[in-house]
């Protein structure tokens, strides 16, 4: 059998337009019937790596020797073999079928398959490699990742991509028809492969985002964990966390996203509730960490930050107005000082400082309220100074911040210690709590009632 594997076979199928390398030589394989295992060990590639674990080849690099061995025994011209292969390109790119994509974008463990197709034509479709085509756009059915009938996964790992161990050809299977906008959605990745020349559904941006390939591959992974939350929906399916249809579910809710563009990415957004600050912080982030990952997804980015103008303008308004709230408080301040007190306060404020007489004022308590929080560690006491009576204005900044007495609360509601209580509102410091002169409230623990 060896020496007789160096010869050309006696069947040469040629080779499909859009085939893969390796669906072809499996299909060689059968054809001439040859285990494919054999054909494979005579390729260098596999010399160096010595065991074949996969006969999955399309993104491996084949030696020129390995071209003309294949090209020889299959009776095609090298550049024949050479067209079946996804060539690697500059940087973290690959080429495929004239777009540029990332290596990330191709599946290639598992394997899926159109039944129709193959009962028209038994070959592997490269396109099909794709992690997000999902349905045929020629039948209008589900691609199939597993046997229908004994459940094994189709894979590059078992070679199955034809025939099941089991016996069953993948052909013969009952075709589950497509939820509509996933066919379209695989129209578009076909068409921009050259793979469909019908009339698309999505034909404009506002049917459906325009983009290449790699763009509309990084959203798609993108968005698929942003709605699964943790891995990508991509990875959890190659872990075999979810199912292929679940899979399918979820990118149902990618095309909706991508959809009546922008209009579907600012339902999106509006759902996520983007109000405070670090909701905003953890999206950014991620949107430009994905993004350095060598994809696109520059129109969720420009699309994020027009949507997020307004709220983050009002967000700094805000904080000019607590600014503002702040002047108003030590100018009513320095009304109350006498001349010679004013001073100081002045000198001090500018070194960050402030003397708890002054704090007394602002919050309206007793210097020994103030002494009492110190000591309690709930006003932190950092100014390198000898007297304890100063206190920085980081540190009333960040009580203000945290805390809230029951007097000033009591300016904004009509409420009493008891009253809080009863809706098992807690102060951190009262009479009794720990005998302090001045019940003192968590502003996160009284949130609730200020909505
Ligand atoms: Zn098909
Ligand atoms: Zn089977």
């Amino acid at each position: 059998m060896n020496k007789l594997l160096m010869q050309p076979q006696p069947l040469h199928p040629l080779p499909y337009y859009d085939e893969s390398l390796s669906g072809y030589l499996l299909r060689f394989s059968s054809e001439n019937i040859v285990p494919p295992r054999f054909l494979y060990e005579k390729l260098d590639l596999f010399r160096e790596k010595r065991q074949i674990n996969s006969y999955f080849i399309d993104l491996d690099f084949l030696s020129d020797k390995d071209l003309k061995f294949l090209a020889n025994i299959t009776n095609n011209k090298t550049v024949d073999i050479f067209n079946m292969i996804i060539p690697k390109h500059k940087n973290l790119n690959i080429e495929f079928s004239g777009n540029l994509i990332l290596h990330d974008d191709i599946e290639i463990i598992r394997a899926k398959v159109c039944p129709c197709c193959l009962s028209e034509s038994e070959y592997f479709r490269k396109i099909w490699l794709l992690s997000n085509v999902t349905a045929c756009p020629y039948h209008s059915v589900e691609l199939m990742d597993s046997c229908i009938v004994c459940s094994e996964q189709i894979s590059w790992r078992k070679g199955n991509i034809f025939l099941c161990r089991c016996g069953h050809r993948h052909k013969k299977s009952q075709a589950v028809l497509a939820v509509n906008v996933t066919v379209n959605f695989s129209e578009y990745v076909y068409s921009k492969c050259d793979l469909y020349n019908e009339r698309l559904t999505f034909i404009n941006k506002s049917d459906f985002i325009d983009c290449d390939l790699l763009t509309l591959n990084t959203m798609h992974r993108f968005l698929g964990r942003e709605i699964t939350t943790g891995l990508s929906m991509e990875n959890k399916y190659k872990r075999g966390s979810i199912t292929f249809s679940e899979y399918i579910q979820f990118q149902l809710n990618i095309i909706r996203i991508l959809r009546l563009w922008p209009e579907g990415y600012r339902n999106f957004l509006d759902n996520l509730n983007l109000r405070i600050y670090s909701d905003l912080y953890y999206l950014e982030k991620s949107l430009i960490i994905f993004q350095s990952d060598g994809g696109n997804l520059k129109p969720l980015i420009e699309e994020y930050l027009l949507y997020v103008k307004p709220i983050k303008e009002k967000r700094a308004q805000e904080e000019e107005e607590k600014q503002k709230r702040e002047v108003e408080e030590f100018e009513r301040l320095i009304g109350i000082l006498k001349d010679n007190e004013k001073e100081l306060f002045l000198k001090r404020k500018t070194q960050g400082r402030l003397h708890i007489k002054e704090i007394g004022i602002l919050i309206e308590c007793q210097e020994w309220h103030i002494k009492f929080w110190i000591k309690k560690g709930l006003l932190e006491n950092t100014a390198e100074d000898e007297f304890d009576d100063i206190v920085t204005l980081e540190s009333f900044k960040k009580f203000k911040r945290t805390y809230i007495t029951l007097k000033e609360l009591q300016k904004k509601l009509n409420t009493s210690y008891s009253q809080l209580l009863r809706k098992d509102i807690i102060p951190v410091s009262g009479l009794k709590i720990d005998g302090g002169g001045m019940y003192l409230y968590r502003k996160n623990d009284i949130k609730v009632l200020l909505k």
